[in-house]
């Protein structure tokens, strides 16, 4: 039963092949058993689980229907989930129950998703390979010596091990796409406002948005239809009607304009992987795809730009967290300073208090315009080199990552090694562009993914693209030994 996708769970589920109760408690099982290995899981709602299944359940018994109504979901751990912990993987919300649901959980509760648990990631959501969570690292279940790519490498982890089919994630600057790529899984960062962020703990408000995880395109489709839509209490969602996603997954791709970036393929990219990205490209024209080659002339500036937004907007963001009103606070505090100072330092690790540093100073007067205001108008630059490429092309692809996984500890001692690793991601969230990675083979074992862009609000045409390769491809269906 744990290889099932949400699709296939949905029509089990409405030919009652099998309860969501019984499909509930066999996946708890399975984490129990093997989410040791992986460490996926920072908290089990086993009995809300439970309760939520047999709800779900009675639902399906008076006559309801909807692909998500008994699915087994796992949330990010940093949507805010009610009277549940939502530690955001840091020390500092370790004591933190949430007093609401964040919009996008109680969307899909409310749709009849169940909750098995909260997943692990980065402290924060700053890191690419679930190295800096409080909880400790994530095992990439393809290899458990490697990281399974961060942010959201905890829900990628167990979606990859078949412990969930599906579960939440966040982007800000790759964390859906990349750990989708390092572990075979197919996940799409929406358009910016497409997804609420209310409830959703911030990193980089203006680059941060929500969307799914999952083993296909099919399955991607089914969760952001639960996710997407405007929310009147997240004053940057889009009031823009949400489409039917999966209605949108049967298009001809006869005639579509694939636009194939120079700048992708330069020398920091795993010459395999670029191999592997050709293969692709290739497999997308017998579909009838036409390739273009274009260019995105400002993208190398992106690495330096994000790196000072997003560290700026985190000091900005993580001030709220001072001992005093909610989460770590020190013992025996001398006076209020002392409180401020040692709660801060005890609660944050250290690739927080790096950006947080770093933020601070793109910030302070006199170096403002030198960091910040420059970095901004980067991000202008980007966003127009890919309206430009939007004119010719309907969609742009490339690699996700340039490398596959490395191993864990690999790049501790130098950070910015770690933050190179994501040239072709952060882009789209600079833009605030939609932006889908789905599996394209393996190097070493490891999982490899292909990146496709699309204007604003195409989310549809992303998954249809990745839906026809995946009919037609079978990387995404592979499953790591073991799992
Ligand atoms: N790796 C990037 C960072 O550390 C992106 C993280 C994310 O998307 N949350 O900031």
């Amino acid at each position: 039963m744990h290889q099932l996708t949400l699709a296939e769970i949905a029509r089990g589920l409405a030919d009652k092949k099998f309860s969501s109760e019984e499909l509930t408690k066999t996946l708890l099982a399975r984490i129990a058993q093997l989410d040791p290995q992986l460490n996926s899981f920072i908290t089990l709602t086993e009995d809300l689980a439970l309760e939520q299944a047999k709800a779900a359940d009675a639902r399906r018994a008076n006559g309801e229907t909807g692909a998500l109504l008994g699915a087994p979901i796992g949330h990010k751990d940093l949507f805010c989930t009610l009277g549940v912990r939502t530690s955001c993987g840091s020390k500092m919300l370790d004591n933190f129950k949430a007093p609401y649901d964040a919009t996008v959980v109680a969307k899909l509760t409310a749709a009849g998703a169940v909750t098995l648990g909260k997943t692990n990631m980065d402290e924060f959501a700053m890191g690419s390979a679930n190295e800096s969570s409080y909880y400790g690292a994530v095992k990439n279940p393809w290899n458990l010596e490697h990281v399974p790519g961060g942010s959201s490498g905890g829900s990628a982890a167990a979606v990859a091990a078949r412990l969930l089919p599906a579960a939440t994630g966040t982007d800000t600057g790759g964390s859906i796409r990349q750990p989708a790529a390092l572990t075979n899984l197919t996940g799409l960062k929406p358009t910016y406002g497409r997804v609420s962020r209310w409830g959703m703990i911030a990193y980089a408000s203006s680059l941060d948005q929500g969307g799914p995880l999952a083993r296909t395109a099919e399955d991607c489709a089914i969760l952001l239809q639960g996710m997407a839509g405007f929310d009147p209490q997240d004053s940057t969602s889009i009031d823009e009607p949400v489409p039917d996603y999966s209605a949108s997954l049967n298009g001809s791709l006869q005639g579509l304009r694939i636009g194939v970036p120079k700048e992708y393929f330069s020398e920091g990219l795993d010459p395999r992987i670029a191999q592997l990205i050709h293969t692709s490209i290739q497999e997308l024209e017998k579909l009838g795809a036409v390739i273009k080659h274009i260019s995105l002339p400002n993208m190398q500036h992106a690495i330096p730009a994000y790196y000072v937004i997003a560290p700026a907007e985190a000091s900005s963001n993580l001030s709220r967290f001072d001992g005093v009103r909610f989460g770590h606070r020190c013992e025996d505090p001398k006076d209020l300073t002392d409180l401020y100072k040692r709660s801060r330092a005890e609660g944050f690790g250290p690739e927080v208090q790096r950006r947080i540093l770093v933020g601070a100073y793109a910030l302070s007067a006199g170096y403002y315009d030198a960091y910040y205001l420059q970095a901004q108008k980067i991000r202008r630059l980007i966003k127009n080199d890919f309206m430009t490429a939007f004119n010719e092309v309907d969609i742009i692809l490339g690699p996700t990552t340039p490398n596959p996984a490395w191993k864990i500890g690999a790049k501790n001692s130098d950070p910015v090694s770690a933050y190179l690793e994501d040239v072709y991601t952060i882009t789209a969230n600079l833009a605030g562009l939609p932006g889908l990675s789905m599996p394209a083979g393996f190097v070493d074992g490891l999982p490899v993914g292909v990146q496709l862009l699309a204007p604003y609000f195409q989310e549809g045409r992303l998954l249809n693209v990745a839906h026809q390769y995946q009919l037609n491809t079978d990387w995404h269906l592979r499953s790591p030994a073991g799992f």
